[in-house]
């Protein structure tokens, strides 16, 4: 095995390949390409409807889909929803998913015991497992961790969805729109969180918010009507005439007096 097949285990990277899904005849991933490599905070930006959620429907196993999905160097498509989680993707809804009546720390134990054996759930246990304890550090938690869940600020509740994620060592989390909701204070807070977690782990964003996608995206996919538009840095998406027309619906004016035309905060309710 070479250095970079262990690398490559450890922090695997997704290949996508010629991605459909269809419901009813109507196609709302068309034919999509789309490789993030270890490491990456990618973020998949597009207009509602554009089959971003679909797309990761797709490949946590929860849409029928043809083409390709590889990850950690298996086949994902057809596989079953748990087959997937266990090769180490985690994804998050656009709607929080706590147990509202458990603790911080009760919501963490039970992600993380997904992963443990049926004995060791039983056994009383004295400490705070050590993946949990970093986990609660991670998310910034710790000192709420006997509070109710349903106490926690919405913004805090993703960031605990997040931190379960952690205690079960997902290698790729996929985000649906996790910073919907949230202030400004709470989306640079998470933005910080994810560019901590993907130091070693893998960041696929869904987001609608422009500035948050400045501030942080490592890169950048373009999804509109099922279909990759762009790709790249943030300049390279924004600069791009075809990302601009789907946003703005009509192409830049290059003698616009404003440097930053494109992808203004009004897209966010595209
Ligand atoms: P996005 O997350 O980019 O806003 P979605 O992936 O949720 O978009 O949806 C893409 C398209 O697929 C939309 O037109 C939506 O109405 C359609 N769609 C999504 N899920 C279903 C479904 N279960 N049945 C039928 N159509 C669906
Ligand atoms: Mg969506």
């Amino acid at each position: 095995m070479t250095r970079r097949d262990v690398t490559e285990r450890a922090r695997p990277g997704l290949e996508i390949r010629d991605l459909r899904v269809s419901f009813d005849g109507f196609t709302a991933v068309d034919g999509v390409d789309l490789v993030v490599h270890p490491g990456d905070l990618r973020f998949l930006i597009g207009p509602n409807g554009a089959g971003k959620t679909t797309l990761v429907d797709a490949v946590t196993g929860l849409a029928r889909a043809t083409g390709s999905v590889r990850f950690a160097g298996a086949e994902l498509l057809g596989r079953s929803v748990h087959h997937i989680a266990r090769t180490g993707i985690g994804r998050t809804f656009q709607t929080a998913t706590v147990f509202e009546e458990l603790t911080v720390l009760q919501n963490l134990d039970i992600a993380a015991g997904a992963s443990r054996s049926v004995l060791t759930l039983l056994r009383r246990r004295k400490s705070v497992p050590e993946n949990v304890e970093r986990a609660l550090e991670t998310i910034g938690l710790g000192a709420l961790r006997d509070s109710p869940a349903g106490t926690l600020a919405h913004g805090q509740k993703q960031w605990l969805e997040i931190g379960m994620l952690l205690v079960q060592d997902v290698r790729l989390l996929l985000l649906d729109e996790p910073v919907a909701g949230m202030s400004h204070d709470e989306r640079q807070a998470t933005g910080e969180l994810l560019e901590r977690i993907s130091l070693e782990r893998t960041v696929v964003v869904i987001e609608h918010d422009m500035d948050f996608m400045r501030s942080f995206a490592r890169s950048v996919s373009v999804l509109h009507a099922g279909k990759v538009l762009s790709e790249g840095t943030v300049a390279d998406v924004q600069a791009d005439p075809k990302v601009q027309e789907v946003y703005l619906g009509h192409t830049p004016d290059e003698h616009s007096a404003d440097p930053t035309p494109a992808i203004s905060p009004a897209v966010q309710e595209a």
